[in-house]
């Protein structure tokens, strides 16, 4: 069974990221910049922003990192984003998900310029993808298709199906699986007979948020596996698949730690270097 690691792939992406970083700040005068918005004080949020701040310095973008209290309201918030959305030297804004209770994240997502918008989380970059001419797609989907690409699997033609239909994950892998002429089918937590469904996959795409979920009788013979699933345990991470089950059964999985984890933050990278390099002229 080929275990589908990112790092290699993640580590010559981000090379190339760097490299176009440093053109764009030869010829602009300035670094591709993302600004990073934490509320509150979530540990996992704040690991995950760490982890997108250094990544940002890694490649050579600026990035601004904006922590503000777990009681802040909705218009100290919004006169944040409208600032970094009038800032030309500003290219991503990233509000880091989940928020706080009382802050709505789809109304706080919808004051985000979507021409500066990497996680392509509003209507507006939703919509452009759903058509067929994404500006960005979402991070971990657009990994996850670059993954499976990086190790020659073809999804033409494939009945490929996505658990999972969340707004950030499940439905835009459809969707970008779909302009990759899959047969695309997705199954949630409603699917009367998820193993049916799973079990005619050549593309399996798990991201339910359920540890080890998936085992081999879920998993059509020779079948490619790819979990999106993080979830820490008492002995570690561990995704939504549970992979020792699959040897000798699946084709290819990719593992929790080390598969899709790492090519979300390179894809946030790539997202906010192209809406930089397409900021001239911002209007
Ligand atoms: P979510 O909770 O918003 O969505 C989960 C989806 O799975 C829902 O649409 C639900 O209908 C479906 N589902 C739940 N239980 C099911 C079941 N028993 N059978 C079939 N479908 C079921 O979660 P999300 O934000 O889409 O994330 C999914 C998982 O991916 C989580 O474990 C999350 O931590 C992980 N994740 C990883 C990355 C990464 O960078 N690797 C990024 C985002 C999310």
């Amino acid at each position: 069974m080929m275990i589908l690691k990112s790092q290699e792939l993640s580590r010559a992406l981000r090379a190339q990221i760097k490299e176009r970083a440093a053109l764009f700040r030869q010829s602009k005068g300035r670094s591709p910049s993302l600004a990073v918005i934490l509320v509150g004080q979530d540990p996992a949020s704040q690991v995950y922003v760490r982890n997108k701040v250094a990544a940002c310095e890694e490649v050579g973008f600026k990035s601004a990192h904006h922590e503000l209290p777990e009681n802040t309201d909705k218009a100290e918030l919004r006169s944040l984003i409208e600032g970094l959305n009038a800032d030309p030297t500003v290219d991503g804004i990233l509000v880091q998900l989940p928020l706080p209770k009382h802050l709505s994240s789809d109304e706080v997502i919808s004051w985000i310029s979507p021409s500066k918008d990497p996680d392509a989380l509003t209507v507006e970059n939703q919509g452009l993808l759903f058509v067929g001419r994404p500006r960005v797609a979402p991070c971990t989907p657009s990994g996850v298709i670059e993954l499976l690409k990086h190790y020659k699997i073809s999804m033409a033609g494939k009945n490929a199906v996505v658990i999972g239909r969340s707004q950030i994950v499940g439905k835009p892998m459809a969707q970008l699986l779909l302009m990759e002429n899959a047969t695309v089918t997705i199954a949630h937590s409603k699917t009367a007979d998820l193993q049916a469904v799973t079990s005619q996959a050549d593309i399996l795409v798990v991201a339910a948020g359920r540890p080890k979920m998936i085992q081999s009788q879920h998993v059509k013979k020779g079948a490619v596996v790819i979990d999106v699933g993080i979830h820490r345990t008492a002995t570690g991470l561990c995704g939504d698949v549970d992979l020792e089950s699959l040897a000798g059964h699946a084709l290819a999985v990719s593992p929790v730690p080390g598969g899709v984890g790492p090519m979300t933050i390179t894809m946030l990278l790539m997202n906010t270097l192209k809406l930089a390099e397409s900021s001239f002229p911002r209007g």
